[in-house]
């Protein structure tokens, strides 16, 4: 496989690495490395998302006639690489990556008009109310009934894990509108102004203390008829393509920069012995072993890339393996973080760190957030689908069990 990039897609390298290096601040950098969640936070992905939203980059996969560059798969990736290098803040995709595509797709002319100039500019900010307690890898068996009341629907049920709904302004929501037949054919796609009397969002906080995600309360909500997106009971075609989005990711370049930072405490750290953890052959081994399987996981990119270049479909069995081995690879990497920190990664070191009374050991930044990112990354095989779920689908289609 060749992973050079062409003279023209090196121009375009070089034009991002600029943007890079004048736009994204010391401080934003700074807390993008303190960030221990998926996403950045709301202030700080908004600053970003503003200096991405003037250069025409804030939505990487958007088509140029709806604000988006027009990007050819290769150079999504481009610029997904060098904003992994630069230490970029990691934008949350719920608005971007999401729904914008939907109502590119799937959206009335009004819809596109009222919601995606505010999604690129981030005046909007969406939260994703799909799961729901007891409806997370069979999402079809989801329960939130909606029921049409004139120009409206009323909403009851509850939604969770729904990802900086503290943040939103706005969700997108799946209903159950009909109970006849299969579960996929009662479901509708609705949109949610946050404001709605009747919603209520409790936080739920992780067990690695952040607040990212949340349990959200429907009592008798009224979403207008004109929020919704598709017609009604169509709503699980139009959330089996945005799902297509959800799975399909890029794992490789922030991978990479995890594992440079896996090196740093490694060589930083001692093993008692007057050696440097990086010196030890058992780890030695296992820094390799995550290297092999980073680029195993680079090479299956390459290989979706060039599929979808080609205008073929991505298989649904590569979309499974990638985010299979994306995210367990992302837990061992978090793991030997971990290991290499040795007794200075036990969590109650954490306040100390907080503020600021490091050992000469443990350098400014990197003891900080490995605990909470390892607690944290446990997440990683669940969501967006879990890993026995993806073992399922490669089972089904690429073994034909
Ligand atoms: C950090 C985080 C953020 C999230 N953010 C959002 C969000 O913003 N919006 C949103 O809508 N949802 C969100 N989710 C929810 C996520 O999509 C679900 O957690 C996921 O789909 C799994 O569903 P569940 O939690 O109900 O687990 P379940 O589906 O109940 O699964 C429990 C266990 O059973 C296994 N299992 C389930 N079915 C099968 C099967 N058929 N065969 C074998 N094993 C099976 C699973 O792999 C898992 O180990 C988030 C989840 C997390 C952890």
């Amino acid at each position: 496989m060749d992973l050079n990039f062409s003279p023209a897609e090196e121009v375009l390298r070089a034009e991002i690495r600029a943007f890079l290096d004048a736009e994204l601040t010391e401080e934003m950098r700074e807390q993008a490395r303190l960030t221990v969640g998926v996403f950045a936070e709301r202030p700080l992905a908004q600053a970003w998302q503003e200096r991405l939203h003037s250069r025409g980059w804030a939505a990487p996969n958007w088509p140029r006639e709806h604000g988006g560059p027009g990007w050819t798969p290769l150079e999504r990736y481009i610029f997904e690489k060098e904003c992994a290098r630069a230490g970029a803040p990691t934008l949350p995709f719920m608005s971007l990556k999401l729904l914008g595509p939907v109502l590119i797709h799937f959206g009335s002319a009004a819809q596109q008009q009222r919601y995606l100039p505010a999604i690129l500019s981030g005046e909007d900010f969406w939260a994703q109310g799909f799961s729901e307690p007891g409806s997370g890898s069979d999402l079809a068996s989801l329960r939130t009934r909606a029921v049409r009341e004139g120009g409206h629907y009323r909403v009851n049920g509850s939604k969770i894990w729904t990802t900086h709904a503290q943040f939103a302004n706005w969700m997108f929501l799946l209903v159950r509108t009909g109970t006849e037949g299969k579960p996929q054919t009662g479901i509708t796609f609705l949109l949610l102004d946050m404001k709605t009397p009747g919603l209520t969002v409790k936080p739920i906080i992780t067990m690695s203390g952040e607040h990212e995600v949340n349990q959200c309360f429907f009592d008798n909500v009224r979403i207008p008829v004109a929020n919704r997106v598709g017609d009604e009971n169509q709503g699980w075609t139009v959330a089996k393509y945005l799902l297509e989005f959800e799975r399909g990711g890029v794992y490789s370049p922030r991978l990479r920069g995890m594992l440079r930072k896996v090196k740093k405490i490694a060589s930083a750290e001692q093993d008692g012995w007057g050696a440097t953890i990086r010196e030890n052959a058992r780890f030695k081994h296992k820094i390799a072993e995550a290297e092999i399987a980073i680029s195993a996981i680079e090479f299956t990119e390459r290989r979706i890339i060039s599929q979808l270049s080609a205008g073929g479909p991505v298989g649904d069995a590569t979309a499974s393996m990638l985010k299979l081995k994306g995210s367990e690879t992302m837990q061992f990497v978090t793991e030997l973080a971990l290991e290499a920190l040795g007794l200075y990664a036990a969590p109650d070191q954490r306040p100390a760190l907080d503020r600021g009374s490091n050992t000469p050991s443990i350098g400014p930044h990197y003891g900080v957030t490995v605990t909470a990112r390892y607690l944290n990354t446990r997440a990683a095989t669940v969501y967006g689908g879990s890993s026995e779920v993806q073992r399922n689908i490669l089972a089904r289609v690429a073994l034909g069990l």
